[in-house]
């Protein structure tokens, strides 16, 4: 049991029959996530003691032990880095903690305690850069704390249920998602970071490797913001479809009955297959499975959803449009780029129509 509960003016004895009743924890202020204090201000070098002290007391366990260089090495990268990627993926860590802690990796590693090395061989960064390059393999932690924040930008878009993430999409967020709201004064040091890193999330999400399933499983859930829902929330009044502005914007309009989602569905599709019925139920079920359909079936979907929606908050928020078939671009695009090189029987005949069909290489 993870609960806790937080209370102010509150006799003891009722805390504690609170705490009996329903097995939840006191808590105590600052509220801590997972050793985390979760303040709205930046972290500070005090906030993250305990950080340091965690890995100092370690390398004074290590030192004694007389380890080879390659030992310290395998110590460095699993253990040090270990506590340090699990404490900077859930809040972000200032840039003057990730220094002192790369300086106590750095010494442990040329010395094998936490005394400042002199006249390094080698510098840190060279270490730290890849096997081919030379290095060996350390990852910098400036570039691992840029890692850590993607990481937070994505669990803000898969809106993982924690309670800071609840914090920020109901307190900052509002009405809009992460890829439209602006970066504000009043916002915290961590979100206005990860605000900027909009940019770079959208690249990593999107291009590379990561085409994100989350919204495809909101649409199916109903979970997006979609004006239906706000109109019912009180938070806007006016409900027309952000598209079309012709029907009423909610979840089965906009990526069925939508004008505009109709025809990039259907222009998406028609490279596939001659007929579209009852096309939720049917990728619903189709979600499982290992075929090349099934797969370019899935990532269609979810290019499918995340364009249309995209598409959507750029016209409420910006006011641009863009044509259906520059979205169906986009999506085979992303397609392309996902399924880039991956391994696909061509001498089955579906699989070498589908190669051909989306330009599979
Ligand atoms: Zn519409």
């Amino acid at each position: 049991m993870k609960s806790e509960f937080f209370a102010s003016g509150v006799p003891e004895n009722s805390l504690q029959q609170i705490h009996l009743a329903t097995g939840f924890k006191i808590g105590q202020l600052p509220v801590r996530y997972l050793g985390v204090p979760l303040v709205t201000q930046k972290l500070t070098s005090k906030d993250c003691s305990t950080l340091l002290v965690k890995i100092k007391s370690m390398i004074d366990k290590w030192s004694s032990r007389h380890l080879s260089f390659g030992g310290r090495l395998q110590l460095v990268k699993s253990i040090l880095f270990n506590i340090f990627g699990y404490w900077s993926r859930q809040l972000v860590l200032p840039k003057g903690v990730i220094i002192d802690i790369e300086k106590l990796c750095m010494r442990f590693f040329w010395r094998g305690n936490d005394i400042p090395a002199k006249g390094a061989r080698v510098s840190w960064s060279q270490i730290c850069c890849l096997k081919s390059e030379g290095g060996l393999g350390l990852r910098k932690l400036t570039d691992w704390s840029k890692a850590c924040c993607l990481l937070l930008v994505r669990k803000i878009l898969a809106d993982e249920g924690s309670l800071w993430i609840a914090w920020i999409k109901g307190y900052c967020f509002k009405t809009v998602d992460y890829w439209n709201v602006g970066c504000k004064l009043h916002f915290s040091w961590i979100l206005r970071k990860l605000i900027k890193l909009k940019d770079e999330a959208r690249r990593l999400f999107w291009s590379a490797t990561n085409l994100v399933q989350f919204k495809a499983w909101m649409v199916i859930l109903d979970r997006l913001p979609t004006r239906d829902r706000l109109v019912r929330f009180g938070v806007v009044t006016d409900d027309a479809c952000g598209l079309c502005a012709a029907g009423q914007e909610s979840r089965n309009h906009l990526f069925l009955d939508c004008s505009y989602a109709k025809e990039v569905w259907g222009t998406i599709l028609l490279h596939v297959f001659r007929c579209w019925n009852d096309a939720l139920r049917w990728l619903v079920s189709s979600l499982k499975g290992k075929s090349l359909l099934v797969r370019i079936l899935k990532l269609a979907w979810t290019g499918f959803v995340y364009f249309v929606w995209e598409e959507r908050n750029r016209r409420i928020f910006r006011g641009v449009i863009r044509p259906a078939e520059e979205i169906v671009d986009r999506v085979r695009e992303a397609i392309r780029i996902k399924m880039y090189r991956s391994h696909v029987n061509r001498l089955d005949n579906v699989n070498r129509r589908l190669c051909l069909a989306w330009d599979l290489i």
